[in-house]
């Protein structure tokens, strides 16, 4: 039988900007003849760090509880994930929050330059004024610290700031990329290939092939993401991530369980 693969970037309702419960993303998966999910709804902040688009800690037991309900042995097998962004002074909270939920996957995502929600389209006009490659630098450089901390995984969505079209050139692309991803490689860190890159105004995968070729050349593990905030876009679109991955020379991706990753082969087809 052929294997597909898990996606490991599944968001639900209670970060009140996706729609649909637990059971409700794992029944899609089964249509869709996935054999593994990850939910991995955004992590609650008690600092205030955005508390428009995640679950309050107080709900986090309903999220948890949620999750443990619909664990089984049977396909699709359900692991227990969270979507945690790095911002300055996260530390603060995730150093001893994170490490006792008893997480298998902590994806880890910037989402914000200096107090900007730079891939939220209500924030989409400051693109206009800004310098594109100065802020795409700044980007690369919240990410650097993300890695450090060495608190998270893998990168979710490394190259967010495309959403809306705005990039530099490849040379430059290239020259801010490159420092992160060695040090990534360093650590063991992860890297999500994430598919809502097409539902947007960019209409491409994150991160682009630039990137994931660079990633492969230095051995970074890899694995797949809907980034599903609709029961509908589980697995969506992942026989594209799956030739974006083989262009680039990967034959494998990674699985992870209680946080250690196991490479597996990457399917022929799809
Ligand atoms: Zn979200
Ligand atoms: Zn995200």
């Amino acid at each position: 039988m052929q294997l597909m693969l898990p996606d490991y970037h599944i968001h639900t309702a209670l970060c009140r900007h996706a729609e649909g419960e637990v059971g409700d993303y794992r029944s899609a998966a089964g249509t869709k003849g996935l054999e593994e999910i990850c939910f991995t709804d955004h992590a609650p902040n008690p600092d205030g760090y955005d508390p428009r688009h995640r679950m309050r800690l107080e709900q986090f037991p309903l999220y948890r509880d949620a999750v443990a309900a619909i664990r089984g042995e049977e396909a699709p097998r359900v692991l227990f994930g969270v979507e945690a962004d790095y911002y300055e002074g996260c530390e603060r909270f995730l150093d001893s929050w994170l490490p006792v939920q008893g997480f298998d996957f902590v994806l880890g995502s910037v989402h914000f330059i200096d107090g900007w929600g730079f891939d939220n389209p209500e924030e989409r006009h400051i693109w206009d004024s800004v310098d594109i490659a100065a802020t795409w630098r700044k980007y690369f450089e919240v990410i650097m610290r993300l890695v450090e901390t060495r608190l998270f995984d893998a990168v979710g969505h490394m190259d967010l700031p495309k959403k809306f079209g705005h990039r530099p050139p490849d040379k430059d692309l290239k020259e801010m990329a490159q420092p992160v991803l060695d040090r990534m490689a360093e650590v063991g860190m992860g890297m999500e290939l994430n598919t809502s890159g097409l539902r947007k105004p960019v209409g491409e995968i994150y991160p682009s092939p630039l990137i994931v070729s660079l990633a492969r050349e230095r051995g970074i593990p890899i694995c797949f993401g809907s980034d599903a905030h609709s029961p509908s876009d589980v697995g969506a679109d992942f026989a594209l991530a799956l030739s974006l991955a083989r262009e680039a020379g990967y034959t494998d991706y990674f699985r992870i369980r209680q946080r250690k990753k196991e490479r597996v082969p990457l399917p022929r087809v799809y």
